[in-house]
């Protein structure tokens, strides 16, 4: 059988300080109405990336307001994952020339062997991202509903990776993207719909630190507390432009010489891509002091994300494909300016006077980040007018209810 996540329940009551009445109300009776129904998420990895982050908080509060809801985590090797990333990297634009008959009868083989070592009494499967996506192709037999949920920017994906998996996302009752323009032209789903992605307030990596308290924790690993700090927390990945990063603090520190770089990241299970760039990136910090390298294997975990988002003068997030960002979210949330590429969904977070601070070049994101560490009380105004931002549209009580609206169109259907 595959690999149950054990989560706890979380009550949505204690959201209501945050969000009102209205929302939480709404939630709650969706699930009355949708009482005794099972719903399952499945995904390829427990850790590593804003599927399982995401989903760490809604299974316990979907549970909360009385779903059956579970987390089913499949299975693969070391060969499964390399295709898998690559036809992730695919369907946000890169050419994957690689995508012979051997790579899908493997990628297939792996789908069928998941498909039957999972349980299937469920009433709804929610199938996140590539690499499960052809689990509803052979999972014969099932009365129940099943969604694909893409969390990525698919809006120009590679046309042969793309006709490869068309057919068996076409199988699915229905497809969720987080932005109408992520939708693929030719596909023909029964049912799309989109639904923006969500932070959890009261989680360990987003709950309210003292400011104090998270400059002593970077202190102790050797961030000086009195140097202005710019952040970087991703995977470590191509798409969240590192190198680049590097290149903004190397302009940055031409005008202010004391700043600190951060780059926080986390090496996932199904992401085997991300090793090789793991010791590509430790190798070009190490050539500056001031350039420190985290990552989730030496004890960098949620509470240290959330300390350096608390404790950063600026957060950077450089993507150049994002299918949301939740680290963007993350940051505004904690009341701190961001600097992002104009890709993707990030935009859908910082509009109004955020939105100058979308960037689409080293030079232009240098300059923002410069102009924020010079006028700190600019990075504060900002910063609040985020976090009203995040409140207002980002927090899970609304995914919650997005989805819940979803299974109830489906399970009613
Ligand atoms: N993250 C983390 N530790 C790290 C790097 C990332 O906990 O060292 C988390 C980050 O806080 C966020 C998630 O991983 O919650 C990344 O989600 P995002 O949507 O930004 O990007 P994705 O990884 O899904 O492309």
């Amino acid at each position: 059988m595959l690999e149950k996540l054990s989560l706890g329940v979380k009550n949505i009551k204690k959201y209501r300080c945050e969000l009102g009445s209205e929302l939480i109300n709404e939630v709650e009776t969706l699930a009355r109405d949708l009482k005794g129904v099972r719903l399952c998420h499945i995904n390829s990895t427990p850790f590593g990336g804003g599927v399982a982050e995401l989903l760490f908080s809604h299974i316990p509060l979907m549970r909360g307001v009385g779903i059956e809801a579970d987390w089913q985590v499949i299975r693969g090797d070391r060969r499964f994952f390399t295709i898998t990333k690559s036809l992730h990297n695919a369907l946000q634009g890169a050419k994957y020339p690689l995508l012979e008959e051997k790579t899908k009868r493997v990628y297939l083989a792996n789908n069928e062997m998941n498909a039957r070592e999972l349980d299937p009494n469920y009433d709804v499967f929610i199938v996140n991202d590539p690499q499960p996506a052809a689990l509803r192709h052979f999972c014969h037999n099932t009365q129940a509903k099943w969604v694909w949920r893409c969390h990525l920017d698919s809006s120009e994906p590679d046309k042969d990776t793309w006709q490869f998996l068309r057919p068996y996302i076409e199988e699915y009752d229905a497809v969720v993207f987080t932005m109408a323009k992520f939708i693929p032209q030719d596909l023909k789903p029964r049912l799309i719909a989109t639904i923006a992605p969500a932070i959890d307030p009261f989680s360990p990596k987003n709950m309210p630190l003292p400011k104090a308290l998270c400059r002593q924790m970077v202190d102790n690993l050797d961030i000086h507390r009195t140097k202005p700090l710019i952040t970087q927390v991703s995977r470590f990945d191509l798409w969240k432009d590192p190198f680049g990063v590097m290149q903004v603090y190397r302009l940055v520190k031409e005008k202010i010489p004391g700043v600190q770089l951060a780059l926080v990241g986390s090496l996932a299970n199904d992401d085997p891509e991300a090793w090789g760039l793991f010791t590509a990136i430790n190798k070009e910090a190490n050539k500056d002091e001031d350039i420190h390298v985290f990552s989730n294997l030496t004890g960098v975990g949620n509470m240290e994300v959330n300390a350096f988002q608390t404790a950063s003068d600026v957060v950077i997030q450089k993507s150049i494909k994002e299918g949301f960002g939740l680290v963007i979210a993350e940051a505004l949330w904690k009341g701190r300016p961001v600097v992002a590429g104009n890709a993707g969904g990030i935009p859908l977070q910082m509009p109004g006077n955020l939105n100058p601070y979308l960037i689409s070049s080293i030079q232009e994101c240098a300059e923002k980040v410069i102009k924020l560490l010079k006028d700190p009380d600019l990075g504060d105004k900002l910063g609040k007018e985020g976090k009203a931002h995040i409140r207002n549209n980002f927090l899970m009580p609304r995914l919650v209810r997005d989805e819940l609206r979803l299974v109830k169109r489906l399970v009613e259907a």
